[in-house]
């Protein structure tokens, strides 16, 4: 389900669709091993041809930029917030993976039913909800992440892509797209993609990886460890993938050909398993609830649906407390889709009688949605104090101040929504979705110039250059655009003309 019933995203995402070159990116980047370290951190090594952790940032932030515009990428503020916080707790607990340069990461969520998650250079990490659906702890999920983790920690993307020149960030993000999208398919119509001869050595050095895999499990394993998750989690969803890859092929389970897995490897992990003490890890509410929204999300057919709501059903009929509780979450997003919010708050309130008055406080997708049918049910003012109580107990959650901004802006307080918002704006510089409801708070306010600033910073955030490049003309041309404003519209084009001509040399 959208969670913005602010901001019409799905019309945004159209809009880029048609003006940008759609990419093939669902898939896997292929960490090469170089070498074997037995120690944890590798750090960049400049000497030996690696990139420089800058230029693998700027090719990261330039990949992710072509992959927010892709309809499969996932917006739900609460399920890349909890990806985020289960990110951030092993990478705090192992701080050294951050490198000398104090690497920061990003976790995301992709549309996409097959198993599978991979590692982008600058440490971004993505995951296919169809491989956050098959975890069945939060231990399982975090082995995922820390695996990821271990890649992007060693540099082995950094190894891969080697000693490029500045003018080659392009054409580099370009190739990595490419052996992404070829690693998986392999197909000829992605192998086009891959530029001459060295796209194909690339490809040719991807089969070859196995030390890399060994390597990641290792720092995957003591990252796991540090941050108090159960480690038999990564033997469990080893033992998930395969049974998922004798039952449906290997088209299912991506993760095994771009992460292969050997037996050696199952064995490496059990054994260390099995020198470690066991440790339980409780499973927070929430990751259920976020599963549910991505099993929501991941088919929006009105068959999908359907077997999401008869999922649902057997989760109460039989499911333990959290599954029972995630099971009424799931009907309560259902009636809120079908916008009965009467129907929604009364099951929203069976999900919180299952888990507790503490836990339900303390989950960011209870309280979001919960705010969201306050706004759906035309009780904004309700919404917007339950936003903002929350808010001081959660001061950085995206998924919290959008809707608190949201719910001022449908209770008509146009200068609270605009004045909070330009806030978050400084605050939170990369969040294209702020952009995108101040644009909206200053239609209303009949700000026009001010209207298309904000909405052209919003695309170009969410990586549409040229549609940002037409808002700004036409800010330029509003009735009301001040001689202030046109000197910031002047900048701006500027720095976006200049980033979207590096952008086609690329191509
Ligand atoms: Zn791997």
């Amino acid at each position: 389900m959208r969670t913005s019933l602010f901001f019409k995203q799905q019309r945004l995402r159209r809009i880029f669709r048609i003006l940008v070159f759609p990419l093939l990116f669902t898939f896997i980047t292929q960490p090469l091993a170089y070498a074997q370290y037995s120690n944890l951190p590798t750090l960049g090594d400049t000497a030996r041809g690696e990139l420089s952790p800058l230029m693998e940032y700027k090719i990261g932030v330039e990949i992710m930029r072509r992959i927010q515009m892709d309809p499969d990428y996932i917006e739900d503020e609460v399920i890349s917030e909890y990806l985020n916080n289960i990110g951030h707790k092993l990478v705090n607990a192992t701080p050294d993976v951050r490198g000398e340069t104090g690497n920061d990461f990003h976790f995301f969520a992709l549309r996409d039913q097959t198993l599978n998650a991979f590692a982008l250079p600058g440490g971004f990490i993505g995951v296919h909800t169809g491989l956050l659906l098959a975890a069945q702890s939060e231990s399982e999920l975090a082995s995922v992440l820390s695996h990821e983790i271990g890649h992007v920690s060693q540099r082995h993307i950094a190894r891969m892509i080697g000693n490029q020149k500045q003018d080659m960030l392009i054409p580099i993000a370009a190739l990595v797209l490419a052996a992404i999208a070829g690693a998986a398919k392999q197909t000829d119509a992605a192998g086009a993609l891959v530029m001459g001869g060295q796209g194909l050595a690339v490809q040719k050095q991807l089969n070859f990886n196995r030390d890399a895999e060994r390597e990641a499990d290792r720092v995957g394993f003591l990252i796991l460890k540090n941050a108090g998750f159960d480690t038999n989690g990564m033997v469990l969803f080893f033992e998930r993938l395969q049974r998922a890859n004798r039952h449906y092929g290997e088209g299912f389970s991506a993760y095994l050909r771009t992460h292969p897995l050997t037996s050696e490897r199952i064995a490496d992990v059990e054994a260390r398993v099995r020198s470690e003490s066991y440790r339980q890890h409780a499973d927070s509410p929430d990751f259920y609830y976020v599963r549910i929204r991505a099993e929501l999300l991941q088919d929006e057919s009105a068959k999908g649906m359907e077997t999401a709501a008869a999922n649902f059903q057997e989760m109460i009929k039989i499911g333990s407390r959290l599954p029972a509780s995630a099971g009424y979450y799931g009907q309560a997003l259902l009636a809120l889709k079908q916008n009965d919010t009467m129907k929604a708050a009364s099951l929203l309130q069976e999900a919180k009688k299952l888990v507790g008055d503490k836990a339900a406080q303390a989950s960011l997708a209870l309280i979001s949605t919960s705010i969201d049918i306050k706004i759906a049910g035309r009780q904004p003012a309700e919404a917007a104090r339950e936003a903002l109580t929350a808010l001081s107990r959660f001061p950085a959650s995206r998924a919290l101040s959008h809707r608190y901004a949201g719910a001022l802006y449908h209770a008509g307080n146009y200068d609270g929504a605009a004045q909070y918002l330009r806030k978050q704006a400084q605050l939170y510089r990369s969040d294209p979705m702020v952009h995108g409801m101040l644009a909206k708070v200053y239609g209303a306010q009949e700000k026009i110039a001010l209207m298309h600033i904000e909405l052209a910073e919003s695309y170009s955030l969410s990586g549409g250059l040229s549609a940002a490049l037409e808002q700004l003309s036409l800010a330029r041309q509003a009735p009301d655009v001040t001689f202030y404003d046109h000197s910031i519209i002047d900048a701006k084009e500027r720095e976006w003309q200049a980033q979207r001509l590096e952008e086609m040399q690329g191509k």
